[in-house]
């Protein structure tokens, strides 16, 4: 299919942006347009104006300042999957990165657009809230900071007001950055995850689910228990506790729950006996 008719404007500068999408009634914001073409393509979305932010350059690129990583919002998963400071800092963000789709769509697709979209099988999103993200955001009223555990809200659905631009995503560096696990299950190498987990360790530890509700959600049973020193075995079989788990037309509710227990398993048991 085609999409239904829109304008188009590309803009220069984020101020440009926010204010271009003030005059119009339904604008959109076009990053990549690696989702967000395809949904005007199905119509499923159909937009009176696109906005091209994609050639601004205040919104690319990734930097070490002060204790942080910080990823301006542009950047594609591609620079993410390569960049030496992910590597050296946040190396279970290019694990990650690593695992989306293909590379023509890692090449276009971006950081931002993946957060700011807030599919519920998306791997930033996910790494985000295991990695304590704050989410640089700039709408007409100005500037502010949100952390990404009050950034998402639901299924395609974040913080974000009418208007607003994610900038950037600051990654607080962790104390040790090996400390850490990536796993996914999905029908073939570059598909959408069936389930799939992003796991920090040390003293404060955050184990988050994806492709399993209707955001990312952290498994908190199981990191207090994780925390306290529980067995593997524990840790594994309280990983869902709490949490609303969704079966989709990839998998059923129990088999979500069980992908959880695995991956959560295997990843546990690459780091050690417990
Ligand atoms: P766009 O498509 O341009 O925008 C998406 C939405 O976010 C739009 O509503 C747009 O207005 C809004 N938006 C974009 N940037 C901003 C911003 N800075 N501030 C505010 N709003 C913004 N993703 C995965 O995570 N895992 C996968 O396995 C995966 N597989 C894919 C397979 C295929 C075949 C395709 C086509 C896509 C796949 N994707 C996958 C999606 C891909 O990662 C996209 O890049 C990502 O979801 C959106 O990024 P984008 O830059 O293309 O955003």
């Amino acid at each position: 299919m085609k999409p239904a008719a829109f304008d188009y404007v590309r803009v220069e500068s984020v101020d440009a942006a926010v204010a271009q999408y003030s005059w119009s009634g339904d604008a959109r914001y076009l990053a990549g347009g690696q989702s967000l073409l395809a949904a005007m393509n199905f119509r499923l979305d159909t937009p009176g104006l696109l906005i091209d932010i994609s050639r601004i350059d205040a919104l690319r690129g990734i930097r070490l300042q002060d204790d942080a990583v910080i990823i301006g919002a542009m950047t594609c998963h591609a620079e993410v999957a390569r960049h030496p400071l992910v590597a050296r800092h946040l190396p279970l963000l290019a694990d990650a990165a690593r695992h989306i789709a293909h590379p023509a769509i890692r090449n276009r697709g971006t950081i931002g657009g993946s957060i700011a979209l807030a599919d519920p099988a998306s791997e930033m999103p996910a790494c985000g809230l295991a990695l304590s993200a704050i989410l640089h955001l700039q709408g007409l009223n100005g500037t502010r900071r949100i952390a990404a555990d009050h950034f998402f809200l639901g299924m395609y659905e974040t913080a974000l007001n009418a208007g607003e631009i994610l900038t950037q995503i600051e990654f607080p560096c962790p104390a040790n950055p090996a400390d850490y696990g990536f796993a996914e299950i999905a029908r073939r190498k570059g598909d959408y995850a069936m389930t799939g987990l992003a796991l920090v360790t040390g003293a404060d530890p955050r184990i988050v689910l994806f492709a399993l509700s209707d955001r990312p959600v952290r498994a908190r049973a199981a990191e207090a228990a994780l925390a306290t020193g529980a067995s593997r075995d524990e840790v594994v079989a309280r990983v869902t506790e709490g949490i609303e788990v969704l079966g989709d037309l990839n998998a059923t509710e129990q088999m979500k729950k069980h992908y959880a227990q695995v991956l959560l398993s295997r990843l546990l048991a690459e780091r050690g006996p417990t």
